[in-house]
């Protein structure tokens, strides 16, 4: 991580004057009224010289600095893109952007590399053999749209448009994609949310209900217990926490981690406990039962906000003693007594972090809620240093209206996007989860017909549970008729394709976007193209609109506007200063806006009051009708005497207690659990044979997902993925450091769990690394790399081919290729596809495996 690589005193340092130029063929099109509105607005830091005063190879042009937000992950930190003479030369940070404030990672740094990969792909390619056989003919782009339109225009008027599936990976122009499905009518919609978050989301939605996303107030915080999140190296919060947890920690706070593998999150913490897989909520439930045993609590707080006293909390987790979370978890009872001590001394100025460590389990909805009630209990929700929340996670909506005219949702059904099994993965209204480990088997099974399959920066084929599955659906004509891949780089998924329309990186195209604040003062930022986009790649709002029109029937109504920044200019109006500010600032922030600490405590104005009516058994107001439930709608609720705003929970309380999902659960025929429980992990719980671990999978700060591997900056200094392995287990094992395995997983014997008869998933061949930093019954391997196709960096040399899609395959430095051949193993192709069975997340830490020395 670099921090404040980018601020005015380094620029005053450095004697450079103020300068905002357009480049020679002004591409970037921050045009006079853009340097104008620089000049009217004053201290635009970013509209300075860069410090270096690089020029560009010949040209002689001096550096413009173009503000943009990254995409390299999903955090969306604000950048500065330094360009010469129409190349970009650097990625600094953006010190405008509240969230990440200036700082960038490596991965943000290494954006160049990926925007100059001589094997992107750049020209639209139709298969001409047979699918999966890799070769491939240049197409113009008028060619692909007509075979596109043709295709995708059948399937509407034959009045079947959910057949038309579009799958997403990380999305960040969920406006033009969610216009362009919702014009066309279908709702077959497929994220990737159940690989990430969903189950995490589901737990906070449940407790608070206004957001599925946390916001610890690190940076005042003096006390952090960490449950698995990885967030110095990851985290879809990474900077914006990163930069805060350790100015806390120059300040004195202390961090604790909980963890299977000494990450570098675990290294940075003052402690680092090893648990067992799938133990973090029992840890959590255990510290809980010491807080609610020796009175630690705010009990004023919790009987006055929670909908659950706290003599009724102290009656159910009196069963989680530590004694018992020590038996499972492996942390010794007295640690987690002294640590729930120390947590509740800190209190309110004390907060959890969570996410993927605890999370992506089978159990992880529920440990998760665990330890969002940890930080009720201790009566820190909302407050300065304490675990907070922002109820806009994106920007202000209402301030900002996507303009219209806005289509409606589609009336058409889709059998896989609303997965019926999974209660919660779709129960939170605004928060669709979605299953997306089971889209591909579903369409194996026939559960749902796709004619025509769209695939956006989402390579399925590779990184999904069971991804060999995945390869065998998109190679069978008869499941899938017609696919369409659009991505910068040649992936698995690419090679299952149809149609390849090259997409343009995140440094040639727009967006508006941000992130949940986590200064608690919403903000609306814009990507711009720091660059033209290189040969004929295009954004998918350059797509969308032309597609569009050429299907017609309606469609087309919803794309007036002519070009991409007409569209922006419009989004934008509200914003003081407009779109030219946002070209020359990259950020806005009202204000007006203070951080958003308590939101609940609002007290409801005498307007809101009239005409309300209030529940006298529960307090809360109810006024006029709730749209979405046809019922009254509730807006606020007294609390000692007080009509306040409350949470967005049915009972406008923090929901320790809900009987929402389990009214959700017996929709469906699913029991849910209306508390925090601990659930052991059926397949954990057998006693496993000495060569039985289970592995768990997890990210490096230099690689995110299949677009960092096209780096060869950052694959030059991460290429491989050994299996860790504890040095004890290894002895045991017979096992030594660098010694080949073969590693072969089982899907759960879960009836809960799809396909879960404990039968062989796959076998891998990889290396051992021996290691403390591992639990002893845990096998560990990173699941971002192991790649078979997408050029020579992507691949350690593995990928020879002479794609007519790999634009530019040369570059000086592919015979300095040091690290080919490195082993770098599909790890995704040994998980099972296993969703927790409440919402459907990924069960990414439970997979069993047999290991045996070669
Ligand atoms: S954290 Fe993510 S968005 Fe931020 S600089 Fe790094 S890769 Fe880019």
């Amino acid at each position: 991580m670099t921090t404040d690589t980018h601020t005015t005193s380094g620029n005053e340092a450095a004697g450079s004057s103020p300068t905002w130029e357009l480049s020679r063929r002004d591409l970037l099109r921050i045009g006079a009224a853009a340097g104008a509105a620089v000049a009217g607005l004053g201290a635009i830091e970013i509209a300075r010289d860069p410090q270096t005063g690089v020029t560009p190879e010949g040209a002689g042009a001096r550096p413009v600095t173009v503000p943009s937000l990254c995409q390299m992950c999903t955090t969306a930190c604000g950048i500065v893109g330094h360009v010469a003479d129409g190349r970009l030369l650097r990625i600094t940070g953006n010190p405008e952007d509240p969230n990440s404030q200036g700082s960038v990672c490596a991965k943000g740094v290494a954006g160049p590399s990926v925007l100059y990969d001589p094997f992107r792909m750049l020209y639209p390619l139709k298969r001409v053999g047979e699918r999966g056989s890799g070769r491939w003919r240049r197409v113009s782009w008028d060619e692909a749209y007509d075979e596109m339109a043709t295709r995708l225009k059948e399937i509407r008027e034959r009045g079947k448009p959910e057949e038309f599936a579009f799958q997403q990976g990380r999305n960040r122009s969920a406006d033009i994609v969610a216009r362009f499905l919702n014009a066309y009518g279908t709702p077959s919609h497929f994220n990737h949310r159940a690989l990430c978050s969903s189950n995490r989301r589901a737990a906070i939605a449940t407790t608070i209900g206004e957001s599925d996303w946390d916001l610890g107030d690190f940076e005042n915080s003096q006390y952090v217990l960490n449950f698995g999140s990885n967030w110095a190296e990851a985290h879809q919060g990474h900077i914006p926490v990163a930069i805060r947890m350790m100015r806390a920690r120059r300040k004195g706070a202390k961090l604790v981690t909980f963890e299977t593998r000494m990450s570098n999150t675990a290294a940075l913490s003052d402690e680092w406990f090893c648990v067992k897989p799938g133990t973090d909520g029992l840890i959590a439930l255990a510290m809980a039962n010491v807080i609610c045993r020796e009175q630690l609590w705010d009990k004023q707080w919790l009987d006055a906000w929670s909908n659950y006293p706290a003599a009724k909390v102290a009656e159910h987790v009196a069963q989680y003693t530590p004694a018992y979370a020590e038996q499972e978890s492996g942390v010794p009872a007295a640690v987690i007594e002294r640590i729930a001590r120390e947590f509740a001394a800190a209190a309110p100025q004390c907060t959890t972090i969570c996410n993927r460590g605890s999370a992506s389990h089978r159990n992880g909805y529920y440990n998760d809620r665990a330890i969002t009630m940890l930080n009720a209990l201790v009566g820190n929700m909302g407050k300065v240093g304490g675990w907070c929340w922002h109820p806009n996670s994106a920007w202000d909506k209402k301030a900002l209206p996507e303009p219209g005219p806005v289509p409606d949702k589609p009336k058409a059904k889709s059998v896989i996007a609303e997965a019926k099994d999974w209660p919660l993965a779709n129960a939170f209204e605004g928060k669709k989860m979605k299953v997306a480990e089971v889209i591909y088997l579903w369409i194996k099974e026939g559960r749902q017909k796709v004619s025509a399959l769209m695939t956006y920066n989402a390579d399925t084929a590779w990184s999904f549970p069971e991804a060999q599955l995945v390869r065998s659906v998109l190679k069978d004509e008869r499941l899938i008729p017609f696919h369409v891949c659009i991505d910068v780089m040649y992936s698995e998924t690419a090679h299952l394709a149809d149609l390849i329309l090259p997409w343009a990186t995140y440094l040639e195209r727009w967006d508006i976007d941000s992130r949940p604040p986590q200064s608690l003062v919403d903000y609306v930022g814009l990507r711009q193209p720091v660059v033209e986009p290189r040969g004929e790649s295009k954004d998918i709002r350059e797509i969308f609109p032309e597609l569009a029109r050429r299907i017609g029937g309606g469609m087309q109504t919803y794309f007036p506007w002519k070009t991409t920044e007409d569209y922006l200019e419009e989004y934008f109006k509200p914003v003081p200063g407009g779109f030219p500010r946002m070209k020359a600032t990259g950020i806005w922030i009202d204000p007006a806006k203070k951080p958003l600490y308590e939101p609940h405590l609002k007290r409801l104005t005498p307007d809101e009051l009239d005409g309300a009516e209030e529940d006298t058994r529960t307090g809360i107001f109810y006024k006029g009708k709730d749209e979405k439930t046809g019922g009254p709608l509730a807006i606020g609720v007294r609390i000692a005497g007080v009509p306040r705003r409350g949470f967005l929970t049915p009972s406008r309380k923090v929901e320790i207690h809900s009987d929402f999902v389990v009214g959700a659960g017996k929709d469906v025929g699913r029991e849910i659990q209306p508390l925090p429980v601990y659930e052991p992990i059926p397949s954990h719980q057998r006693d496993l044979p000495d060569d039985h671990l289970i592995m768990t999978s997890y990210k490096i700060n230099v690689h995110n997902a299949h677009r960092t591997m096209q780096s060869k900056w950052l694959q030059e200094i991460s290429h491989t993925n050994p299996a860790l392995l504890n040095r004890a287990t290894a002895d045991k094992l017979g096992i030594a450091d660098g010694d080949w395995i073969d590693v072969t997983s089982f899907r759960p014997d879960d009836p809960a769990v799809p396909g879960g008869d404990g039968s062989k998933v796959g076998t891998l061949r990889t290396r051992v690394r021996l290691t403390e930093g591992v639990h002893p019954m845990v096998l560990a391997i990173a699941h971002n790399a192991g790649r078979s196709v997408g050029g020579a960096y992507a691949t350690n040399g593995k990928d020879t081919a002479d794609n007519p899609g790999y634009g530019e395959a040369t570059d000086r430095d592919l015979d300095r290729l040091w690290w080919k051949g490195a082993i770098s193993v599909p790890q995704n192709d040994l998980l099972p596809i296993y969703p927790d069975p409440v919402v459907g997340g990924q069960s990414y830490h439970d997979t069993v495996v047999q290991i045996r020395k070669v």
